[in-house]
């Protein structure tokens, strides 16, 4: 079946929620979008995708996903441009990614014809709820979780894929006061970190629930073995700039190939930023803090791009780095991409996806 060829069916609302958005107040998470997409899969095929208006789903109390975990998800987000246009950012590489976990968790592969014309026909008919002010988006979700009502331990033979979106603010957040983690591991070599499997989430809550108790706003992971390497920070991916050099740590089983992330390293290997992929020590930090050469560090993700970070706190010291006005690489990467992004500057990876309407 060719994109052209699948057209899928909407059932559409009668009336728009939209009066509810407040788009100088946007809550994040809390109001979505008029519909979603829905397909389910069984007897080995995706079957029948559908626009529904968004709203609950009922299930069996035995539905695999909630006993055993095959739930994954992604994460991106739709911006307008002067226009009207909506415009994604690398959704193709969301729908990889997205399949990279389906088999890491078992599960189907979802094909791009469903992913990438269901988001295209949700964005046409939800366009309303893109919101064009500058910081602002709209965020989508897409995931997958097994839908066998039966309470062996197997891969489940029935799964249901959904998208669903909701406005979201600009990210104000503050720099960030993270912590290195000392015990804790997120993911181990072998192990499923690389996937953006649900439960990853769920075993990162407590640990970071600690941290917080602490003053921290988030941690930085390290390795499983040795606790030595760092990984990432929370639920992003983290950089560093030591001696102007942009460093981060290598994708590997245990570490999330972050879009974001390989967007600002692409980005800075075209601005003529000297960019390391290579193993981070924490030693390596602390004597770098020391020296006066860790310059800048920083979370990469979908839900801020850049997340500054302020302070990293290791064995008892919090180590402060240089103001954020002053971080020349990273400021530089943030803005940038925020205008490819946004398309207010030329595209030469073509990364971006336009819906005209
Ligand atoms: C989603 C995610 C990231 C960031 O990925 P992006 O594609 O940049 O949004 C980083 N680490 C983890 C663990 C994640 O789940």
């Amino acid at each position: 079946m060719s994109i052209d060829m699948l057209t899928i069916p909407a059932q559409c609302v009668t009336e728009s929620r939209i009066s509810q958005l407040d788009i100088n107040n946007i809550e994040f998470g809390k109001l979505f979008s008029d519909h979603m997409l829905v397909v389910d899969y069984k007897d080995e095929a995706w079957q029948n995708p559908e626009i529904l208006p968004y709203g609950n789903i009922t299930m069996s109390p035995a539905t695999s996903a909630l006993h055993y975990g095959q739930a994954i998800f992604e994460g991106m987000k739709a911006y307008k441009d002067a226009n009207g246009d909506i415009l994604l950012f690398r959704p193709l590489d969301n729908f990889r990614r997205l399949n990279i976990s389906a088999e890491r968790m078992c599960m189907p592969a979802i094909t791009e014809d469903i992913f990438m014309q269901g988001l295209e026909q949700l964005l046409r008919l939800d366009a309303a709820w893109v919101p064009p002010t500058a910081g602002c988006a709209l965020y989508i979700r897409p995931f997958m979780f097994a839908t066998d009502d039966f309470i062996g331990v197997r891969p489940s033979s029935k799964y249901r894929f959904t998208i669903f979106s909701c406005p979201v603010g600009a990210y104000y957040g503050q720099p960030l006061k993270v912590a290195i983690e000392p015990n804790f591991v997120r993911s181990a070599e072998g192990g499923a970190g690389y996937a953006k499997a649900a439960g990853n989430y769920g075993a990162a809550l407590l640990p970071a629930r600690k941290m917080q108790e602490k003053g921290y706003h988030q941690l930085i992971w390290t390795d499983a073995k040795e606790h030595k390497y760092i990984e990432e920070s929370g639920t992003m991916n983290v950089m560093f700039v030591i001696d102007g050099k942009l460093i981060t740590p290598p994708v590997s089983t245990t570490i999330l190939k972050g879009i974001t992330r390989d967007s600002v390293l692409t980005l800075a290997r075209d601005l003529g930023y000297p960019v390391e992929e290579r193993k981070v020590a924490v030693d390596e930090l602390v004597e770098a803090h020391k020296a006066g050469t860790l310059q800048e560090a920083f979370g990469t993700g979908t839900a801020a791009t850049i997340a500054q970070i302020a302070t990293i706190h290791y064995d008892n010291t919090d180590m402060e780095l240089p103001a954020i006005e002053g971080r020349k690489i990273s400021n530089h990467l943030a803005t940038e991409l925020d205008k490819i992004k946004t398309g207010q500057a030329p595209d030469p990876h073509n990364w971006v996806y336009r819906i005209s309407l």
